[in-house]
């Protein structure tokens, strides 16, 4: 077992981390920006040490200022979260190389992902369902990309290989607009992304976000988690999130979470990672890879009981999966609504000290936080300040136990987004469950 790791982010997935790695026995190393100080991970950490100033390319994105405070503190492992430097393979190669343990999949594995021609390739190849769409990058011959638009249908989406956070993508609806598109598209992915490849693929009108967990070992084991619908979303932003999906039978789970983890091993995938698809009419469209652990995890775990931080930690130290599939039961339903530091009607970030601060409780509730009473939200970082998950036998028990909550949280000093939780809490067509990715930013567009 990794006998130390530094902790390479902040707010609640560190804390989170730091937990994880106490209940394994492992030492700690909050690695924190001058703005950071008082973050409860760093006060709770065995070691900590300041990486730089505030701004994060001085800091959480600043490779070689961590590697050193790896060496410093005689780390072991270093876990990168989520956001940040998570998914850069070159950390991942500069952590490996300099003799520490990438808490996460090998660099040419994130390298893979990071270029979606190529992860949807991969994917192709492992038998995973895919979008139809132009089976690799578009060429500069007109009369080609006009045949494979046509052929797959309009509306067609025109997205850059190196695209990412929603960025890079292009809908068109009729013959007469793909060449400027293409042409559009092709130049802002080159000077935004220092990579011009853009590919086709069809544009899918009203689909839900659902996405498989999985775990990978060094051992040729490779396993899932059942699925997570994150569907209520602003400007690709995920606001609340739920497992299992409304409507998703254990046989159409089965098949489409044994796809992704034969497809784990196909690839030599080595962590956790989630499959995100688009699933529409029935069907499942893999659209791109996450190689880390993500901000909606826990809802998995309520599920599950697979506490995901810490088999992240056992694979890195190369120690096999404590489960196999048989072991792993679905029993209940969990949602999580992402907490924000942010104006509900404007959505303006809302930084400052909270003066009052009281965590809501009872059976089913989990608060997965950083904040205190007293505690600075900075204004320098992603605005989410916690993640408050509600977990039931039933969903309706989940959704009761969650409008419990969200009424039982006092947050004072700062604005945040619990007035839209409650209100989505009450909305039919969420209580209905099965709302496509473009119901929140209608529902808000009618206000
Ligand atoms: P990013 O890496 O920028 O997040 P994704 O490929 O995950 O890019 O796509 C982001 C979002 O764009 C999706 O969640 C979906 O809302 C929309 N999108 C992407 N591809 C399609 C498609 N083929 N049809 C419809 N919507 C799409």
């Amino acid at each position: 077992m990794m006998d130390k790791v530094l902790i390479a982010n902040r707010g609640e997935i560190a804390l989170r981390i730091l937990r994880a790695c106490r209940e394994l026995g492992i030492k700690t190393v909050a690695a924190h920006s001058e703005a950071d100080r008082d973050l409860k991970h760093v006060r709770l950490a065995d070691e900590s040490v300041c990486i730089g100033p505030a701004a994060s390319v001085d800091s959480y994105l600043n490779i070689p200022v961590l590697i050193s405070a790896a060496e410093v503190t005689d780390a072991v492992g270093i876990h990168p979260g989520y956001g940040f430097l998570s998914e850069n393979a070159e950390f991942a190669r500069r952590v490996d190389e300099s003799g520490f343990i990438f808490i996460g999949p090998r660099a040419e594995t994130i390298e893979m992902m990071g270029d979606k021609v190529a992860a949807i390739a991969a994917m192709k190849k492992a038998g995973v369902p895919c979008v139809p769409g132009s089976d690799g990058p578009l060429g500069t011959d007109d009369e080609t990309n006009l045949r494979i638009a046509h052929d797959i249908g309009y509306p067609i989406i025109i997205k850059a290989a190196g695209g990412g956070g929603g960025r890079g993508m292009r809908v068109v609806h009729a013959e007469g607009h793909l060449l400027n598109a293409i042409a559009l598209t092709k130049a802002e992915a080159g000077a935004a992304f220092n990579n011009d490849t853009v590919y086709m693929e069809k544009f899918l009108g009203n689909p839900r976000h659902i996405e498989i967990q999985v775990l990978a070992d060094e051992h040729g084991h490779a396993i899932h988690l059942g699925e997570r619908d994150c569907s209520m979303q602003r400007r690709h932003q995920k606001v609340i999130e739920e497992a299992p999906a409304p409507g998703i039978s254990d046989e159409v789970r089965h098949r489409i979470g044994t796809r992704c983890a034969q497809a784990c091993i196909d690839i030599g995938y080595r962590g956790a990672g989630t499959f995100e698809f688009l699933y529409q009419d029935g069907e499942f469209f893999f659209i791109e890879m996450n190689t880390r652990v993500q901000v909606e995890h826990p809802v998995t775990e309520m599920i599950t009981g697979v506490d995901i931080v810490k088999e992240q930690l056992l694979i890195a130290s190369g120690e096999p999966l404590s489960y196999t599939q048989g072991d792993i039961v679905i029993r209940g339903h969990a949602i999580e609504c992402r907490i924000n530091a942010e104006d509900p009607e404007t959505f303006m970030p809302s930084p400052g000290t909270l003066t009052a601060y009281h965590a809501p409780g009872g059976p089913g509730i989990r608060v997965d936080t950083h904040i205190y009473n007293g505690y600075r939200v900075p204004p320098y970082y992603d605005s989410m300040i916690g993640k408050l998950i509600a977990y039931g036998d039933s969903r309706a028990v989940a959704m009761a136990r969650m409008r419990g909550a969200l009424g039982e949280v006092v947050i004072e000093g700062i604005k945040c987004n619990i007035p839209l939780h409650q209100e989505l809490l009450r909305d039919a067509a969420f209580q209905a469950g099965g709302t496509n990715i473009h119901y929140l930013e209608k529902k808000l567009s009618e206000k």
